[in-house]
Protein backbone atom coordinates (compact mmCIF):
# COMPACT_ATOMS: atom_id res chain seq x y z
CA UNK A 1 0.00 0.00 0.00
CA UNK A 2 1.36 3.76 -0.67
CA UNK A 3 2.36 5.60 1.93
CA UNK A 4 0.46 9.00 2.63
CA UNK A 5 2.09 11.89 4.42
CA UNK A 6 0.16 13.96 7.15
CA UNK A 7 -2.20 13.32 9.62
CA UNK A 8 -4.98 10.92 10.75
CA UNK A 9 -3.34 8.51 8.54
CA UNK A 10 -3.12 5.25 10.19
CA UNK A 11 -1.61 1.46 9.24
CA UNK A 12 -3.28 -1.13 7.65
CA UNK A 13 -4.31 -4.42 9.36
CA UNK A 14 -6.31 -5.63 12.44
CA UNK A 15 -7.85 -2.26 13.69
CA UNK A 16 -7.68 -2.70 16.96
CA UNK A 17 -3.78 -2.95 17.00
CA UNK A 18 -3.74 0.61 15.16
CA UNK A 19 -2.08 3.50 16.30
CA UNK A 20 -1.06 7.05 14.95
CA UNK A 21 2.26 6.74 12.92
CA UNK A 22 3.33 10.30 11.87
CA UNK A 23 3.99 11.18 8.59
CA UNK A 24 4.78 8.31 6.22
CA UNK A 25 1.65 6.44 7.56
CA UNK A 26 0.26 3.57 5.59
CA UNK A 27 -3.21 5.21 4.03
CA UNK A 28 -6.45 3.29 5.18
CA UNK A 29 -9.31 2.25 2.98
CA UNK A 30 -12.39 2.94 4.65
CA UNK A 31 -16.13 2.31 3.70
CA UNK A 32 -18.88 5.32 4.00
CA UNK A 33 -22.34 3.78 4.03
CA UNK A 34 -25.10 6.46 2.97
CA UNK A 35 -21.94 8.78 1.67
CA UNK A 36 -23.45 10.05 -1.37
CA UNK A 37 -25.92 11.70 1.24
CA UNK A 38 -25.61 15.17 3.05
CA UNK A 39 -23.35 14.43 5.90
CA UNK A 40 -21.48 11.03 4.40
CA UNK A 41 -20.06 13.24 1.35
CA UNK A 42 -19.04 15.47 3.29
CA UNK A 43 -17.34 12.87 5.63
CA UNK A 44 -15.71 11.75 2.06
CA UNK A 45 -14.38 15.31 0.95
CA UNK A 46 -12.38 14.96 4.65
CA UNK A 47 -10.91 11.06 4.09
CA UNK A 48 -10.22 11.57 0.92
CA UNK A 49 -8.56 14.55 1.36
CA UNK A 50 -6.28 13.33 3.67
CA UNK A 51 -5.33 10.64 1.40
CA UNK A 52 -7.50 7.14 2.70
CA UNK A 53 -8.99 5.30 0.02
CA UNK A 54 -13.00 5.57 0.51
CA UNK A 55 -15.53 3.29 -1.05
CA UNK A 56 -18.84 4.95 -1.19
CA UNK A 57 -21.92 2.58 -0.71
CA UNK A 58 -25.33 4.16 -1.29
CA UNK A 59 -28.79 3.41 -2.68
CA UNK A 60 -29.83 6.83 -3.84
CA UNK A 61 -33.12 7.01 -2.14
CA UNK A 62 -31.85 10.41 -0.56
CA UNK A 63 -28.37 10.99 -1.74
CA UNK A 64 -27.18 11.87 -4.89
CA UNK A 65 -24.32 11.63 -7.12
CA UNK A 66 -23.68 15.36 -7.59
CA UNK A 67 -22.69 15.49 -4.03
CA UNK A 68 -19.35 13.32 -5.17
CA UNK A 69 -19.11 14.28 -8.63
CA UNK A 70 -15.97 15.70 -7.70
CA UNK A 71 -14.34 12.01 -6.93
CA UNK A 72 -15.68 10.71 -9.54
CA UNK A 73 -12.24 9.82 -12.02
CA UNK A 74 -10.14 9.59 -8.66
CA UNK A 75 -8.52 6.59 -8.20
CA UNK A 76 -8.72 6.07 -4.30
CA UNK A 77 -12.27 6.60 -4.58
CA UNK A 78 -14.89 4.23 -5.17
CA UNK A 79 -18.64 4.28 -5.49
CA UNK A 80 -21.02 1.38 -5.57
CA UNK A 81 -24.85 1.60 -5.68
CA UNK A 82 -26.25 -1.05 -2.98
CA UNK A 83 -28.81 -1.05 -0.78
CA UNK A 84 -27.25 -1.69 2.94
CA UNK A 85 -30.59 -3.87 3.74
CA UNK A 86 -28.55 -6.71 1.27
CA UNK A 87 -25.31 -8.40 2.18
CA UNK A 88 -21.89 -7.18 1.28
CA UNK A 89 -18.59 -8.48 1.01
CA UNK A 90 -15.58 -5.61 0.81
CA UNK A 91 -12.60 -5.94 2.57
CA UNK A 92 -11.65 -2.37 4.06
CA UNK A 93 -10.32 -1.46 7.47
CA UNK A 94 -13.04 1.51 8.93
CA UNK A 95 -16.85 1.48 8.38
CA UNK A 96 -18.53 4.96 8.50
CA UNK A 97 -22.20 3.37 8.68
CA UNK A 98 -24.70 6.56 7.81
CA UNK A 99 -26.86 5.05 6.13
CA UNK A 100 -30.32 5.53 6.59
CA UNK A 101 -32.92 9.26 5.69
CA UNK A 102 -32.43 11.45 8.15
CA UNK A 103 -35.74 14.06 7.87
CA UNK A 104 -38.63 12.99 9.10
CA UNK A 105 -40.36 13.99 5.60
CA UNK A 106 -38.05 10.95 4.32
CA UNK A 107 -38.14 8.52 6.88
CA UNK A 108 -41.31 8.52 7.20
CA UNK A 109 -42.30 8.07 3.54
CA UNK A 110 -41.68 4.14 3.94
CA UNK A 111 -41.47 3.65 7.53
CA UNK A 112 -41.00 0.06 7.09
CA UNK A 113 -37.89 0.32 4.99
CA UNK A 114 -36.57 2.72 7.58
CA UNK A 115 -36.62 0.19 9.93
CA UNK A 116 -35.27 -2.70 7.54
CA UNK A 117 -32.35 0.07 6.85
CA UNK A 118 -31.36 0.74 10.83
CA UNK A 119 -31.81 -2.98 11.63
CA UNK A 120 -31.22 -5.30 8.80
CA UNK A 121 -28.70 -2.76 7.53
CA UNK A 122 -26.64 -2.18 10.53
CA UNK A 123 -26.56 -5.88 11.02
CA UNK A 124 -25.05 -6.42 7.60
CA UNK A 125 -22.12 -3.88 8.18
CA UNK A 126 -21.46 -5.16 11.83
CA UNK A 127 -21.62 -8.71 10.22
CA UNK A 128 -18.72 -7.17 7.74
CA UNK A 129 -17.03 -5.47 10.41
CA UNK A 130 -17.02 -8.55 12.61
CA UNK A 131 -15.78 -10.90 9.29
CA UNK A 132 -12.49 -8.47 8.88
CA UNK A 133 -12.23 -7.24 11.68
CA UNK A 134 -12.65 -3.41 10.81
CA UNK A 135 -13.29 -0.59 13.32
CA UNK A 136 -17.34 0.27 12.75
CA UNK A 137 -18.82 3.49 13.77
CA UNK A 138 -22.73 3.83 13.70
CA UNK A 139 -24.21 7.74 13.10
CA UNK A 140 -26.96 7.37 15.70
CA UNK A 141 -29.33 10.41 16.40
CA UNK A 142 -30.47 12.69 19.35
CA UNK A 143 -33.37 11.33 19.00
CA UNK A 144 -32.68 8.42 20.73
CA UNK A 145 -33.90 10.50 23.68
CA UNK A 146 -37.72 10.77 22.24
CA UNK A 147 -39.42 14.10 24.05
CA UNK A 148 -36.98 14.36 26.33
CA UNK A 149 -37.78 14.78 30.40
CA UNK A 150 -33.88 15.78 30.93
CA UNK A 151 -32.43 18.67 29.79
CA UNK A 152 -29.92 19.23 28.41
CA UNK A 153 -29.54 15.32 27.36
CA UNK A 154 -26.15 13.43 28.62
CA UNK A 155 -25.46 10.22 27.24
CA UNK A 156 -26.39 8.35 30.56
CA UNK A 157 -30.02 9.26 29.53
CA UNK A 158 -32.31 6.69 28.21
CA UNK A 159 -34.73 8.39 26.65
CA UNK A 160 -38.61 8.92 26.32
CA UNK A 161 -39.46 7.17 23.15
CA UNK A 162 -43.22 6.65 21.68
CA UNK A 163 -42.72 2.96 20.56
CA UNK A 164 -45.74 3.08 18.15
CA UNK A 165 -45.73 6.23 16.83
CA UNK A 166 -44.97 8.06 13.58
CA UNK A 167 -41.32 8.63 14.49
CA UNK A 168 -40.66 5.15 15.87
CA UNK A 169 -39.40 3.75 12.48
CA UNK A 170 -36.72 6.26 12.94
CA UNK A 171 -36.19 6.34 16.81
CA UNK A 172 -36.83 2.63 17.47
CA UNK A 173 -34.38 1.67 14.19
CA UNK A 174 -31.86 3.88 15.84
CA UNK A 175 -32.41 2.62 19.19
CA UNK A 176 -32.26 -1.00 17.94
CA UNK A 177 -29.03 -0.19 15.95
CA UNK A 178 -27.09 1.44 18.79
CA UNK A 179 -28.03 -2.26 20.51
CA UNK A 180 -26.47 -4.05 17.49
CA UNK A 181 -23.59 -2.34 17.92
CA UNK A 182 -23.17 -2.99 21.72
CA UNK A 183 -24.04 -6.89 21.37
CA UNK A 184 -21.19 -7.52 18.42
CA UNK A 185 -19.00 -5.35 20.47
CA UNK A 186 -19.40 -7.29 24.46
CA UNK A 187 -20.23 -10.47 22.45
CA UNK A 188 -18.30 -10.57 18.57
CA UNK A 189 -15.43 -8.18 20.10
CA UNK A 190 -16.06 -5.82 17.15
CA UNK A 191 -14.11 -2.10 17.61
CA UNK A 192 -17.33 0.09 17.83
CA UNK A 193 -17.93 3.94 17.89
CA UNK A 194 -21.25 5.24 18.57
CA UNK A 195 -22.24 9.18 17.71
CA UNK A 196 -25.52 10.86 18.61
CA UNK A 197 -25.88 13.24 16.21
CA UNK A 198 -28.00 16.29 16.80
CA UNK A 199 -29.42 18.15 13.96
CA UNK A 200 -26.75 19.53 11.80
CA UNK A 201 -27.22 22.09 8.64
CA UNK A 202 -24.81 22.96 6.03
CA UNK A 203 -24.75 22.82 2.05
CA UNK A 204 -25.70 19.61 0.06
CA UNK A 205 -28.99 19.15 2.24
CA UNK A 206 -31.72 18.17 0.17
CA UNK A 207 -33.35 21.23 -0.56
CA UNK A 208 -37.17 19.61 -0.38
CA UNK A 209 -36.14 17.29 2.45
CA UNK A 210 -38.97 19.29 4.61
CA UNK A 211 -36.52 19.81 7.78
CA UNK A 212 -36.44 23.29 9.27
CA UNK A 213 -33.26 24.77 8.28
CA UNK A 214 -33.25 23.59 4.68
CA UNK A 215 -36.80 24.63 4.40
CA UNK A 216 -36.30 28.08 5.75
CA UNK A 217 -33.34 28.73 4.09
CA UNK A 218 -35.14 27.91 0.78
CA UNK A 219 -37.82 29.70 1.27
CA UNK A 220 -36.32 32.66 2.14
CA UNK A 221 -34.44 33.11 -0.89
CA UNK A 222 -37.53 31.88 -3.27
CA UNK A 223 -39.59 34.65 -1.03
CA UNK A 224 -41.72 32.65 0.16
CA UNK A 225 -42.77 32.79 4.10
CA UNK A 226 -41.25 30.64 6.66
CA UNK A 227 -43.31 27.66 7.81
CA UNK A 228 -43.36 27.56 11.68
CA UNK A 229 -44.87 24.28 12.67
CA UNK A 230 -46.65 24.48 15.87
CA UNK A 231 -46.42 27.86 18.26
CA UNK A 232 -42.80 27.69 17.10
CA UNK A 233 -41.53 27.96 20.52
CA UNK A 234 -39.88 24.15 20.58
CA UNK A 235 -36.16 24.00 20.85
CA UNK A 236 -33.65 22.80 18.41
CA UNK A 237 -29.29 23.13 18.96
CA UNK A 238 -27.93 23.19 15.21
CA UNK A 239 -24.63 22.22 14.17
CA UNK A 240 -22.78 22.58 11.30
CA UNK A 241 -21.30 20.38 8.85
CA UNK A 242 -17.76 20.71 9.49
CA UNK A 243 -18.49 19.97 13.22
CA UNK A 244 -19.57 17.10 12.62
CA UNK A 245 -17.43 15.53 10.06
CA UNK A 246 -14.65 16.80 12.57
CA UNK A 247 -16.49 14.77 15.86
CA UNK A 248 -17.07 11.77 13.93
CA UNK A 249 -13.27 11.31 12.64
CA UNK A 250 -12.03 12.31 16.10
CA UNK A 251 -14.66 9.52 17.73
CA UNK A 252 -13.49 6.72 15.15
CA UNK A 253 -9.74 7.26 15.96
CA UNK A 254 -10.22 7.73 19.68
CA UNK A 255 -10.21 5.07 21.65
CA UNK A 256 -13.38 5.25 23.26
CA UNK A 257 -16.77 3.26 22.11
CA UNK A 258 -19.23 5.83 23.24
CA UNK A 259 -22.38 6.96 23.11
CA UNK A 260 -21.01 10.32 22.45
CA UNK A 261 -23.72 13.60 22.07
CA UNK A 262 -22.01 15.33 18.85
CA UNK A 263 -24.04 18.95 18.39
CA UNK A 264 -23.61 22.31 19.07
CA UNK A 265 -25.34 23.22 22.73
CA UNK A 266 -26.67 26.70 21.15
CA UNK A 267 -30.23 26.17 21.88
CA UNK A 268 -33.04 28.06 19.73
CA UNK A 269 -36.50 28.15 19.35
CA UNK A 270 -37.79 27.74 15.61
CA UNK A 271 -39.03 31.02 15.96
CA UNK A 272 -35.54 32.43 16.87
CA UNK A 273 -33.95 30.15 13.96
CA UNK A 274 -36.75 32.15 11.74
CA UNK A 275 -35.42 35.59 12.83
CA UNK A 276 -31.62 34.78 12.17
CA UNK A 277 -32.63 32.97 8.92
CA UNK A 278 -34.42 36.63 7.96
CA UNK A 279 -31.52 38.89 9.68
CA UNK A 280 -29.04 36.18 7.41
CA UNK A 281 -31.03 36.39 3.69
CA UNK A 282 -33.69 38.21 3.79
CA UNK A 283 -35.15 41.02 6.58
CA UNK A 284 -38.39 41.35 4.85
CA UNK A 285 -39.39 37.61 4.67
CA UNK A 286 -42.86 36.90 6.67
CA UNK A 287 -43.41 33.68 9.00
CA UNK A 288 -46.77 31.74 8.10
CA UNK A 289 -47.57 29.12 10.96
CA UNK A 290 -48.65 25.53 10.17
CA UNK A 291 -49.67 22.58 12.43
CA UNK A 292 -47.08 21.10 14.36
CA UNK A 293 -46.57 16.89 13.39
CA UNK A 294 -47.35 14.44 15.43
CA UNK A 295 -44.96 13.86 18.82
CA UNK A 296 -42.51 16.89 17.96
CA UNK A 297 -40.21 16.69 20.46
CA UNK A 298 -40.56 20.02 22.71
CA UNK A 299 -36.49 20.35 23.56
CA UNK A 300 -33.34 19.40 22.30
CA UNK A 301 -30.06 20.46 23.61
CA UNK A 302 -27.01 18.23 24.03
CA UNK A 303 -24.77 17.80 26.65
CA UNK A 304 -21.52 17.39 25.38
CA UNK A 305 -18.72 17.53 28.02
CA UNK A 306 -17.91 13.87 27.61
CA UNK A 307 -16.96 14.48 24.14
CA UNK A 308 -14.91 17.34 25.08
CA UNK A 309 -13.45 15.54 27.83
CA UNK A 310 -12.52 12.62 25.91
CA UNK A 311 -12.43 13.31 22.19
CA UNK A 312 -11.16 16.85 23.14
CA UNK A 313 -14.16 18.16 20.43
CA UNK A 314 -15.82 20.93 20.59
CA UNK A 315 -17.88 22.85 17.66
CA UNK A 316 -16.46 26.17 16.79
CA UNK A 317 -18.84 27.37 14.21
CA UNK A 318 -22.14 29.45 15.62
CA UNK A 319 -25.64 29.59 13.66
CA UNK A 320 -24.77 32.89 12.57
CA UNK A 321 -21.85 32.15 11.44
CA UNK A 322 -22.86 28.66 9.40
CA UNK A 323 -26.03 30.01 8.04
CA UNK A 324 -24.54 32.40 5.59
CA UNK A 325 -22.15 29.14 4.48
CA UNK A 326 -25.10 27.16 3.16
CA UNK A 327 -27.22 30.55 1.47
CA UNK A 328 -24.70 30.37 -1.66
CA UNK A 329 -25.06 26.34 -2.36
CA UNK A 330 -28.67 26.69 -1.45
CA UNK A 331 -29.00 29.92 -4.18
CA UNK A 332 -27.10 28.14 -6.70
CA UNK A 333 -29.15 25.01 -6.78
CA UNK A 334 -32.87 26.97 -6.85
CA UNK A 335 -31.48 28.72 -9.23
CA UNK A 336 -30.76 25.82 -11.81
CA UNK A 337 -34.20 24.42 -10.20
CA UNK A 338 -35.93 27.76 -11.90
CA UNK A 339 -33.70 27.41 -15.42
CA UNK A 340 -35.66 24.14 -15.48
CA UNK A 341 -31.72 22.36 -14.83
CA UNK A 342 -33.25 21.25 -11.09
CA UNK A 343 -31.21 18.04 -9.70
P1 LIG B 1 -29.19 11.95 4.11
O1 LIG B 1 -30.58 11.49 3.91
O2 LIG B 1 -28.72 13.16 3.38
O3 LIG B 1 -28.17 10.79 3.81
C1 LIG B 1 -28.46 9.42 4.01
C2 LIG B 1 -27.81 8.63 2.88
O4 LIG B 1 -28.08 7.23 3.08
C3 LIG B 1 -28.37 9.00 1.50
O5 LIG B 1 -27.31 9.15 0.58
C4 LIG B 1 -29.26 7.80 1.16
O6 LIG B 1 -29.39 7.61 -0.22
C5 LIG B 1 -28.52 6.67 1.86
N1 LIG B 1 -29.37 5.52 2.18
C6 LIG B 1 -30.58 5.53 2.80
N2 LIG B 1 -31.05 4.27 2.92
C7 LIG B 1 -30.10 3.45 2.38
C8 LIG B 1 -30.01 2.05 2.20
N3 LIG B 1 -30.98 1.22 2.61
N4 LIG B 1 -28.91 1.55 1.60
C9 LIG B 1 -27.91 2.38 1.17
N5 LIG B 1 -27.95 3.71 1.30
C10 LIG B 1 -29.04 4.24 1.91
O7 LIG B 1 -29.01 12.16 5.69
P2 LIG B 1 -27.83 12.83 6.51
O8 LIG B 1 -28.34 14.05 7.12
O9 LIG B 1 -26.61 12.88 5.69
O10 LIG B 1 -27.65 11.75 7.66
C11 LIG B 1 -26.62 10.79 7.67
C12 LIG B 1 -26.72 9.94 8.94
O11 LIG B 1 -26.61 10.77 10.08
C13 LIG B 1 -28.02 9.18 9.05
O12 LIG B 1 -27.76 7.88 9.57
C14 LIG B 1 -28.81 9.98 10.05
O13 LIG B 1 -29.71 9.18 10.76
C15 LIG B 1 -27.71 10.53 10.94
N6 LIG B 1 -28.14 11.78 11.58
C16 LIG B 1 -28.21 12.94 10.86
C17 LIG B 1 -28.67 14.09 11.48
C18 LIG B 1 -28.76 15.39 10.74
O14 LIG B 1 -29.23 16.38 11.32
N7 LIG B 1 -28.34 15.49 9.51
C19 LIG B 1 -29.06 14.05 12.83
C20 LIG B 1 -28.98 12.85 13.50
C21 LIG B 1 -28.52 11.72 12.88
N1 LIG C 1 -22.53 -9.96 6.34
C1 LIG C 1 -22.21 -9.16 5.25
N2 LIG C 1 -20.92 -9.12 4.83
C2 LIG C 1 -19.92 -9.81 5.45
C3 LIG C 1 -20.25 -10.61 6.56
C4 LIG C 1 -21.58 -10.65 6.99
O1 LIG C 1 -23.06 -8.49 4.66
O2 LIG C 1 -18.77 -9.72 5.01
C5 LIG C 1 -23.94 -10.03 6.78
C6 LIG C 1 -24.45 -11.45 6.81
O3 LIG C 1 -25.05 -11.76 5.56
C7 LIG C 1 -25.47 -11.42 7.91
C8 LIG C 1 -25.07 -10.27 8.80
O4 LIG C 1 -24.00 -9.60 8.12
O5 LIG C 1 -26.76 -11.13 7.41
C9 LIG C 1 -24.60 -10.70 10.15
O6 LIG C 1 -23.48 -11.53 9.98
P1 LIG C 1 -22.97 -12.49 11.14
O7 LIG C 1 -21.81 -13.26 10.60
O8 LIG C 1 -22.73 -11.70 12.38
O9 LIG C 1 -24.21 -13.39 11.46
P2 LIG C 1 -24.83 -14.66 10.72
O10 LIG C 1 -24.41 -14.61 9.27
O11 LIG C 1 -24.23 -15.80 11.44
O12 LIG C 1 -26.28 -14.49 10.91
N1 LIG D 1 -40.23 22.74 11.70
C1 LIG D 1 -40.77 23.98 11.41
N2 LIG D 1 -40.93 24.34 10.11
C2 LIG D 1 -40.55 23.56 9.08
C3 LIG D 1 -39.97 22.31 9.35
C4 LIG D 1 -39.82 21.94 10.69
O1 LIG D 1 -41.13 24.75 12.33
O2 LIG D 1 -40.71 23.98 7.90
C5 LIG D 1 -40.01 22.36 13.11
C6 LIG D 1 -40.43 20.94 13.47
O3 LIG D 1 -41.79 20.91 13.85
C7 LIG D 1 -39.51 20.64 14.65
C8 LIG D 1 -38.25 21.42 14.33
O4 LIG D 1 -38.62 22.38 13.33
O5 LIG D 1 -40.05 21.13 15.84
C9 LIG D 1 -37.12 20.57 13.78
O6 LIG D 1 -37.63 19.78 12.74
P1 LIG D 1 -36.71 18.97 11.74
O7 LIG D 1 -37.60 18.20 10.84
O8 LIG D 1 -35.70 19.87 11.12
O9 LIG D 1 -35.85 17.99 12.68
P2 LIG D 1 -36.19 17.03 13.92
O10 LIG D 1 -37.64 17.12 14.27
O11 LIG D 1 -35.81 15.67 13.46
O12 LIG D 1 -35.34 17.56 15.01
Amino acid sequence: RDQVSGSGIYGFGKTGGRVPVGIGRRRLRIVVTGGAGFVGSHLVDKLIERGDDVIVIDNFFTGRKDNLVHHLGNPRFELIRHDVVEPILLEVDQIYHLACPASPVHYKYNPVKTIKTNVMGTLNMLGLAKRIGARFLLTSTSEVYGDPLEHPQKETYWGNVNPIGERSCYDEGKRTAETLTMDYHRGAEVEVRIARIFNTYGPRMCLDDGRVVSNFVAQAIRKQPLTVYGDGKQTRSFQYVSDLVNGLVALMEGEHVGPFNLGNPGEFTMMELAQVVKETIDPSATIEFRPNTADDPHKRKPDISKAKSLLNWEPKISLREGLPLMVSDFQKRILNEDEGKGY
